[in-house]
C-alpha cells in the first residue's frame, strides 16, 4: 500500500550516473543566459566541454550577489514566454532576488516535495495544513501542490491567526501539517492557554518543519508536546523553495535529491572542498532546472555530509541538520557566535518556553549580550532564590558553549514579540562603526 521508492534510490552509483549525465545538460541550459555566458567567459570555460561529474569544480561558483546584480533577468536561460510563475526570495539578508519557473520546475519542485512527505508515510489518507505563507514566499505553494499531487486533502490555512489554526486542526482531524518550527511554539503556547491537550485533542501525526534555523532540543519538544514525529525540510527560494533536502524516518540528517540536485560542502574561506563530515558552506547546483539553472551556488548555510548509507536505505546523499547561515553570525567581544548555540542551550532548560531573543547593545566600549526567554506557562517560582540559582546555572551553560558570558532575562510567558514570518532571533542594538566598502550592504540586514 504505502510508497515505494524506486530501486536506483537505494544504489549510490546509478545516482551519480544520473548526475554525470544531468551536468552537461544543466550546463548547456545555463550557457542560454546572459549571467552565465558571461560568466563562462570571465572563466575561459567552454560549456560543452563539461561532460560529467568530474567536470564540476571546473565550473564556476555563482553567489547571491551576481544574482542581484543581474536582476531581474540576467539569469533567466528561456524566453519570458515559457516562464509561469516568478518567486522573490524572503531577503532576510539583503534585498530579495527573484526566481522563475517553467511548467516543469513547478513539476519537479511538486516532486521533490512529495516524495519528502511520502517516505514519511503521507498519502491520500492524510489531512494536510499548510501553516507557511503563501505568496512571493516560497514555503507555501511548494508543499502545497506536493500535498495535492500525492492525494491529501490540503487546507491552504497560510501562515498566522493562531485561534482559526487550532480550529481548522481540530474541526479537520489534520493529520500532516508543514510550519515554521518557531510559530508551532507558538500553537502550542496557544493550545495551553485555550486548556487543550496538543497531544489527546488533536489528530496530528506528522509536521515537517523548516525555513529557519532550529535545534534538535526544539523538535523534540514539538515531537512531544503533540505526541508527533517531526521531519526537517529545507530549501531555499533559489534551488526552487521547500524540498530540496527532507528527513526520512530516521531523522539523521535531510536527503538531498541526488537526481535534481548535486551537493558540495567547501570551506567557506578557502573555497576548498572539505571532507565528509566536516561542517563548511553548502553549495548546490540545479540538474534539471530550465527557467533558471544555477551552477555551484554558494546557499551560504552551514553543514556537513553525512557518510555511509542512511538506515533508510536511500542513496540519496544526506546533510546535516543546518546550523545557520554564514552571515547569521554575530561577533561579540571579539568571538562568533551563532544564535542557533544559544538556542541550543535554552531549549535543554525544561522550564523555558520555545521564544527567546539575543538583544546586543553598545556598553561603553565594550559589546553588551542580553539572552531574553520566556517561562514556559504554568512555570512559577514561589522562592525567588530558586529562580536565581536557575538563571546562574544557565548563564554557565551559555558561557561554556559561547565563550562569552551574556545577561540572562527570564521572563513572563507571551513578554517577547513573535514574528509573522522566520523568527528574528537577533536584535542589534549596537552602535554601528562606519561599514568598510566590502561588507556594506549586506550584513547587517538579519538583525
Ligand atoms: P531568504 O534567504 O531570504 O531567507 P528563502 O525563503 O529562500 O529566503 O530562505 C532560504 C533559507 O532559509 C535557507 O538558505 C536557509 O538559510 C533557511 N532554511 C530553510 N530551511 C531550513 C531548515 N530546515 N533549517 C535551517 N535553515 C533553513
Ligand atoms: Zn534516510
Amino acid at each position: 500500500m504505502g510508497f515505494v521508492p524506486p530501486p536506483e534510490w537505494r544504489d549510490p552509483e546509478a545516482i551519480r550516473a544520473k548526475q554525470s549525465e544531468l551536468l552537461p545538460q544543466a550546463v548547456r541550459r545555463a550557457a542560454q543566459s546572459p549571467a552565465y555566458r558571461k560568466k563562462f567567459a570571465d572563466a575561459g570555460l567552454d560549456p560543452s566541454s563539461v561532460r560529467g561529474l568530474d567536470d564540476l569544480r571546473r565550473l564556476p561558483l555563482t553567489t547571491k550577489e551576481d544574482l542581484r546584480r543581474e536582476m531581474p533577468y540576467g539569469f533567466l536561460a528561456v524566453p519570458l514566454r515559457e516562464v509561469l510563475r516568478m518567486h522573490y526570495s524572503s531577503g532576510t539578508t539583503g534585498i530579495a532576488t527573484a526566481v522563475y519557473h517553467t511548467r516543469g520546475d513547478l513539476d519537479r519542485w511538486a516532486e521533490c516535495c512529495a516524495r519528502g512527505m511520502q517516505i514519511v508515510g503521507a498519502g491520500p489518507e492524510d489531512v494536510f495544513q499548510n501553516m507557511m505563507g503563501y505568496g512571493l514566499f516560497t514555503g507555501g505553494l511548494g508543499l502545497h501542490y506536493a500535498a495535492e499531487r500525492i492525494g491529501c486533502m490540503t487546507i491552504p490555512a497560510g501562515s498566522g491567526n493562531t485561534a482559526r489554526q487550532v480550529h481548522l486542526l481540530r474541526t479537520f482531524g489534520v493529520t500532516v501539517i508543514h510550519i515554521l518550527p518557531s510559530y508551532a511554539a507558538r500553537v502550542l503556547a496557544y493550545c495551553r492557554e485555550q486548556g487543550l491537550d496538543p497531544a489527546g485533542d488533536l489528530a496530528l501525526r506528522t509536521a515537517h518543519v523548516g525555513a529557519e534555523p532550529h535545534s534538535e532540543d526544539t523538535r523534540r519538544r514539538i515531537e512531544q508536546a503533540f505526541d508527533i514525529k517531526v521531519y526537517n525540510c529545507f530549501g531555499l527560494s533559489e534551488m526552487q523553495g521547500p524540498g530540496v533536502a527532507m528527513e526520512c524516518e530516521a531523522q539523521d540528517g535531510l536527503h538531498v535529491w541526488g537526481d535534481h540536485f548535486i551537493v558540495e560542502i567547501l570551506h567557506p574561506e578557502t573555497l576548498e572542498p572539505l571532507p565528509e563530515g566536516e561542517e563548511g558552506e553548502l553549495v548546490l547546483t540545479t540538474l534539471t532546472r530550465e527557467a533558471m539553472p544555477l551552477l555551484r551556488y554558494r546557499t551560504r548555510d552551514l553543514t556537513r555530509l553525512i557518510p555511509g548509507i542512511c538506515p533508510c536505505g536511500l542513496a540519496h546523499p544526506r546533510v546535516a541538520r543546518l546550523t545557520g547561515r554564514t552571515d547569521d553570525m554575530i561577533i561579540v567581544k571579539g568571538v562568533n557566535i551563532y544564535p542557533l548555540q544559544v538556542e541550543q542551550v535554552l531549549m535543554r532548560v525544561p522550564e523555558f518556553g520555545s521564544n527567546w531573543q539575543i538583544v546586543l547593545e553598545t556598553a561603553g566600549e565594550l559589546d553588551d549580550m542580553i539572552v531574553k526567554v520566556e517561562l514556559r506557562p504554568g512555570v512559577g517560582f514561589d522562592d525567588m532564590r530558586e529562580l536565581d540559582a536557575l538563571r546562574q546555572r544557565v548563564i554557565q551553560d551559555l558561557r561554556a558553549e559561547l565563550l562569552v558570558t551574556p545577561k540572562l532575562q527570564v521572563l513572563e510567558p507571551n513578554a517577547l514579540p513573535i514574528a509573522e514570518g522566520k523568527a528574528q532571533r537577533v536584535l542589534d542594538n549596537r552602535e554601528q562603526p562606519e561599514p568598510d566598502e566590502e561588507a556594506a550592504g549586506d550584513k547587517h540586514g538579519s538583525g
